[in-house]
């Protein structure tokens, strides 16, 4: 039975009827950070909880990529292809240079430490957008209980100078994060309170202005149900793909739910891959999957 749920006739038009979800490993402890590079035809993503960077290909497997991690949770690729991340335990921003050296590009704002940088994304300006909630240093679980010092808040980074610009800080808890495909809007997923009986489940979107200086208030975008979600990537067309607790949800820029690709494990971070980007990776919990789709992501991950 094909993994899908069709609830609008567009998602028809993005989903195999013969492409099974595949499981590419199991295992791990809690899965996020997925980023593929292509010109390694390869997948990076975060084995949160157990400290490390994991890697795959289609022909060579699993394997470990870096470990310790500093308790690396979200990726990206900045616009020279270098590989951005975000550490909880360091409370930073960091690049791997193409040396292999990593350099943090930010830890501080304002003197005071950053929280634990949950996810980041890359504009074509350069410019470097991450989420600083408090998650990841709540528990020793995911890095290591350490006491904030800022509020969660949405930064934007600007690797010329190493400024840091707060864009948005009236969040419980802002976490996945994806510009459309003009860079016209930002969605941000915000996830507070996510085991309370009334968690904050939604995504809003931004108004992005004055040439990425500047965002308009937020406004609620969609609503997630069930579950919350935490990580998301565009497609080509601008549609959202969403973690879920019950799987993957394919919204459209209208805030329309088009359609689901259920998961068995709670799905936590995504990303497209592949030939033509129309492979979709999937973070769910302790498992790894992979789903071809009749579509493609965005060329900005
Ligand atoms: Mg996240």
């Amino acid at each position: 039975m094909a993994p899908f749920e069709i609830l609008d006739e567009r998602f028809r038009h993005y989903v195999l009827a013969n492409a099974p979800l595949v499981k590419l490993g199991e295992g791990f402890a809690w899965l996020e950070g997925a980023v593929w590079f292509a010109d390694q035809d390869c997948l990076l993503f975060s084995d949160l909880p157990n400290d490390r960077i994991m890697r795959w290909t289609e022909d060579g497997g699993m394997s470990v990529f870096r470990r310790p991690s500093g308790f690396a949770n979200g990726h990206t690729r900045d616009v020279q292809g270098r590989l951005i991340g975000c550490s909880h335990q360091h409370r930073c921003i960091t690049r791997t240079e193409l040396d292999g050296r990593i350099t943090v590009l930010a830890d501080r704002y304002g003197g005071k430490r950053l929280n634990s940088p949950n996810d980041v994304i890359c504009r074509s300006d350069g410019t470097i957008w991450f989420s600083d909630p408090h998650y990841g240093i709540n528990t020793d679980y995911e890095g290591g209980k350490q006491i904030p010092e800022l509020p969660p808040t949405l930064y934007r980074l600007d690797p010329k100078d190493g400024t840091l610009r707060v864009m948005a800080d009236d969040f419980e808890g802002p976490n996945g994060l994806a510009f459309s495909p003009d860079e016209r809007l930002l969605y941000v997923a915000e996830s507070g309170r996510q085991f309370a009986a009334d968690p904050v489940q939604h995504i809003r979107v931004f108004d992005v202005l004055d040439e990425g200086k500047l965002l308009s208030a937020g406004r609620i975008f969609h609503t997630i149900t069930p579950g919350f979600a935490d990580g998301f990537r565009l497609d080509q067309d601008g549609n959202l793909w969403s973690s879920a607790g019950d799987g993957v949800h394919c919204i459209a820029p209208d805030g329309t739910k088009l359609g689901s690709i259920s998961v068995p494990f709670t799905v936590s971070n995504l990303t497209f891959g592949g030939r033509n980007r129309c492979r979709l990776f999937i973070c769910a919990s302790h498992t790894l999957f992979a789903i071809y789709t009749n579509q493609r992501g965005a060329e900005r991950p």
